[in-house]
């Protein structure tokens, strides 16, 4: 925890849960991303965190952004990005939305399949746009899977099927998966993502552009490599697959920008036992999976979570959320342990929260509000 949030939650005790960003730490971030990254071009992937401090500060420090939808897209005209900065990243694009950017100024295109391309190439005529391709996402802990991109050979048609349409066959991109442990991954992505570089240079495009996604990682239960380690198993990737002759890079960090840079703190509501031999105690938070903690989902993300007794005597407990719904279960099977002498009231911080949190809370489930952020 900084001494920033420290001294605002000491100093002005909101009511709980609420999250508290310390914006110093995501500058600091961007920073040391762009110092160990420098020729990458950093597309923040707006999702992570959509708060318009987040956005308006990292515009400020000279980030572009990956979006999914108009909406995020609105956000970040309004705070005076030109379209030019702006990437629509999701595959997944209703026609009509594709029309709407492309009016708006948003030039560059992500697409994995026939359909998608054909709608960019109607609606968005003559744009830049880069093909998607599929990746396993071992090891990773939230991994994006089979959901998004196409496999190599596919793709190698659709950016031919690209330029036949008019448009700017630009680049190829993945996603190694998010909170991506294993720094193989890279090598693996970098690698197929060159041959078909080369393969498709045969073919007479010359594309520009890789868009190495996201997957760099935020510091939750396990530690994690640091970004500079990261920054070199890309770097090495680059230049053994492409040599001397780098292409654009594209980078579109979520959760390693903002991840670190907030804490929930969150009060306990009850501690009970399901009978007198049980020695696991249940405790329950308010907050849990649908106040804006939806990566507990199969207990992938595990948080880092302290409280004021720490340091004390440890017993196993199984933790939820506060909801009338039986899927609000945080931590079951992930050998979650927590001071003997928590108490009813206590106040628990979980650390790490600042990305995928505030927009998954529900608005209203159980008349709970959503969750409340402050950007300090
Ligand atoms: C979600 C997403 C990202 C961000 O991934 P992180 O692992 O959070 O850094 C980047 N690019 C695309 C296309 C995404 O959908």
């Amino acid at each position: 925890m900084t001494e920033k949030i420290s001294r605002f939650l000491a100093e002005r005790v909101p009511e709980t849960p609420c999250l508290v960003v310390d914006l110093d730490v995501i500058a600091e971030n961007y920073e040391t991303l762009r110092h160990y990254l420098p020729v990458a071009t950093i597309y923040y992937a707006v999702k992570a965190n959509p708060a318009p401090e987040v956005v308006r500060m990292l515009a400020d420090m000279g980030s572009s952004f990956d979006v999914a939808s108009p909406g995020e897209i609105q956000l970040c005209l309004d705070m005076g990005i030109p379209g030019e900065r702006v990437s629509f990243g999701n595959t997944i694009k209703k026609q009509r939305d594709i029309a709407w950017a492309f009016e708006r100024g948003v030039d560059l295109f992500a697409f994995d399949s026939e359909q998608e391309l054909r709608k960019i190439a109607q609606s968005a005529p003559g744009a830049r746009v880069f093909c998607r391709i599929l990746m396993e996402c071992e090891g990773a802990e939230w991994p994006l899977s089979r959901k998004f991109g196409c496999e190599v050979e596919m793709a190698r048609d659709l950016m031919l099927m690209a330029r036949d349409l008019g448009l700017d066959p630009y680049g190829l991109s993945f996603h190694v998966g998010s909170q991506q442990t294993n720094l193989a991954q890279w090598d693996i992505a970098v690698g197929r993502t060159a041959m078909l570089f080369t393969e498709l240079n045969e073919a007479g495009i010359e594309l520009k552009m890789i868009n190495l996604g996201g997957g760099f990682p935020a510091r939750y239960r396990s530690e994690v490599a640091s970004i500079d380690t990261y920054a070199d198993a890309v770097m090495h990737a680059m230049t053994k697959h492409f040599g001397n002759r780098l292409p654009l890079m594209i980078i579109e960090p979520g959760r390693s920008m903002v991840g670190d840079a907030g804490i929930l703190q969150s009060e306990v509501v009850l501690i009970s036992r399901k009978g007198y031999d049980d020695d696991k105690r249940w405790v329950y938070l308010d907050v849990g999976k649908f106040g804006g903690l939806a990566e507990t989902m199969d207990e992938a993300i595990k948080y880092r979570i302290r409280t004021s007794h720490d340091g004390a005597a440890v017993g196993p407990v199984v933790l939820a959320g506060p909801t009338c719904d039986s899927a609000d279960i945080l931590y079951e099977k992930a050998g979650y342990e927590m001071p003997l002498d928590l108490a009813v009231g206590d106040k628990v911080e979980i650390l790490s929260t600042g990305a995928y949190t505030t927009t998954y809370s529900a608005v209203n489930f159980n008349g709970l509000p959503p969750l409340k952020a402050y950007y300090i």
